[in-house]
């Protein structure tokens, strides 16, 4: 075959996000045909990135490109032109080299790999010194190259995938291996309904497990359906939240069970997007329902598994920018096995909630992801999830009254709107005060027969702001014309007694230290 001295016809394919290149040495006659990277059939290289990526092997050159963007990787060649006979590598001769810089100035290029001894060997003789970087020699995906085969190429390229963070292939399996024996056992578990997965997971948020089982219970006792939960009456669907807090969440519930009555026959839809656009359902809660109860491969990523991963990968992103819980969630999806994708959610929130813990040293020597994990081969577990600096909370000091008469509690419905919007409250002011002064703010609002006693303080973190409370007993020995006039017109203000504080008012758990002394009064 005769020499011809050939220019590279395709331009380097690279983002903004690339994180690796691979270089070739010169394209081959299919590749220049086709006007793209590897076109040989018999070249590995796209059935090798696909096993590695666990993903099937793209087809079309659209395919290959979007490949390629979305898993980071930017691929070019060594040679600008030579003469060469065919597709013949030991033929190349009178070879320039290409100028990296176009990819190298755009993109955050972490390594540089040669896909084979040729395109390494211009790069040593040639770029490395323009680059100030060395290129890692991978064993080539040629045909030519006929002592590697698939499985010996993927132990030589598995490397690319440090760089990348992309989670290894098969991790999700030993996983549920794992999560087979130590999964735990949970009420809403030996009966994966939608409705039990859904209310579960809302409970679930933000709280401990056992303190929701409890809750759990009662409320499917109470509710034990979509129905009952569209009709239930907004005092008592509070009662039933009483406690676990953000009870817009309740709220939410309720609102979306009304929808599901309306829209889809008070069944909940399987639909994802669907799920999705009822009242407080967002992505982690929409996954968690349409893998648990659906089967179907959703991701449902919330803080353990976003720990879970930026651990196993050594995720440098801040975790709480899109990107990086767009990228985390690739990797769940990608690690995710497609026969049991609800299993594998549920593993992952038991593996952060048992052995991959927050704040403070997690327990590898528990976990079936020890030998993968790059976090704790470099003992560096605590340094992920990479958090913002958060902001600290705001204190607002406030004085609690308990006012009792004849073995009532005088009780205030707040506002409609904002911090624990329209729940009752223990009578309350902003601001510290001593005994004199609170007594003063007593006599104020017309109260002139009663005993003040001091209740000690107590403190209720929220997630901005935290409450620093003083509280003070004031045991009415007379019901003022004023008091009596604003319990009869202002439904706002009520006196309940004990019992009725326990079953009918939910009162947030902000005022359980003050509640508690109503138990031993
Ligand atoms: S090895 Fe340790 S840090 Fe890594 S995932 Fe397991 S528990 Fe978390």
């Amino acid at each position: 075959m005769d020499y011809q001295r050939i220019r590279h016809p395709i331009p380097p394919l690279y983002d903004k996000e690339s994180r690796i290149l691979i270089l070739g040495s010169f394209p081959s006659v299919k590749s220049r045909e086709a006007a793209f990277f590897y076109g040989h059939p018999q070249n590995r290289f796209w059935k090798l990135l696909a096993a590695l990526f666990s993903e099937d092997a793209p087809v079309t050159v659209e395919e290959k490109s979007a490949f390629l963007h979305r898993n980071h990787v930017a691929v070019w060649d060594t040679i600008a032109s030579c003469e060469i006979q065919g597709s013949s590598d030991s033929s190349i001769k009178n070879v320039q080299v290409n100028d990296l810089s176009v990819i190298l100035d755009h993109a955050p290029i972490e390594r540089i790999y040669c896909n084979g001894a040729k395109s390494h060997e211009y790069y040593r003789k040639y770029i490395q010194e323009k680059t100030g970087t060395e290129a890692v020699k991978l064993p080539s995906t040629s045909p030519a190259n006929a002592a590697f085969g698939l499985e010996k190429l993927m132990d030589h390229w598995r490397q690319i995938l440090i760089p990348l963070r992309i989670a290894p292939a098969g991790i999700g399996r030993s996983l549920l291996s794992w999560y087979d024996f130590n999964g735990r056992i949970l009420p809403w578990r030996s009966d994966p309904t939608p409705y039990h997965v859904w209310i579960s997971e809302i409970m679930l948020q933000q709280t401990r497990v056992e303190a929701v089982k409890d809750y759990y219970d009662r409320w499917m006792q109470e509710l034990p359906d979509i129905p009952s939960l569209a009709g239930v009456s907004d005092e008592k669907l509070m009662k039933l939240w009483e406690g676990l807090g953000y009870y817009n969440r309740a709220r939410n519930l309720k609102e979306a069970a009304i929808t599901i009555m309306e829209k889809y026959g008070g069944q909940l839809p399987c639909d994802y997007e669907e799920l999705l656009s009822l009242k407080g359902i967002g992505s982690y809660t929409a996954g968690a329902i349409a893998s648990i109860a659906f089967g179907q491969p959703r991701a449902a990523v919330d803080g353990n598994v976003l720990r879970i991963f930026s651990r196993i990968l050594m995720e440098p992103g801040k975790i709480n920018s899109a990107r990086t819980k767009g990228y985390l969630e690739r990797e769940v999806l990608r690690t995710m096995p497609r026969e049991r994708p609800g299993d594998y959610n549920q593993s992952l929130m038991d593996l952060g909630a048992t052995v991959c813990l927050p704040n403070g040293q997690p327990l590898c020597e528990k976990c079936p992801w020890e030998s993968i994990c790059r976090a704790h081969n470099k003992g560096t577990e605590c340094d992920y999830p990479v958090k913002e600096q958060k902001r600290p909370r705001r204190v607002e000091e406030r004085a609690v009254f308990l006012i009792e008469w004849e073995g009532k509690y005088l009780l205030h419905k707040r506002e409609r709107k904002g911090l624990l919007a329209g729940l009752w409250e223990l009578p309350n002011l902003e601001g510290r005060y001593t005994l004199e002064k609170a007594g003063e703010e007593v006599a104020a609002r017309g109260f002139y027969d009663y005993i003040l006693e001091p209740l000690g303080e107590g403190k209720h973190i929220f997630s901005h702001v935290e409450w620093h409370m003083t509280g003070y007993r004031v045991r009415l020995q007379t019901l003022t014309k004023r008091l009596r006039r604003i319990l009869d017109e202002d439904a706002d203000w009520t006196l309940a007694t004990r019992r009725e504080l326990e079953e009918s008012y939910a009162l947030p758990s902000a005022f359980d230290r003050f509640k508690k002394q109503i138990d031993n009064s």
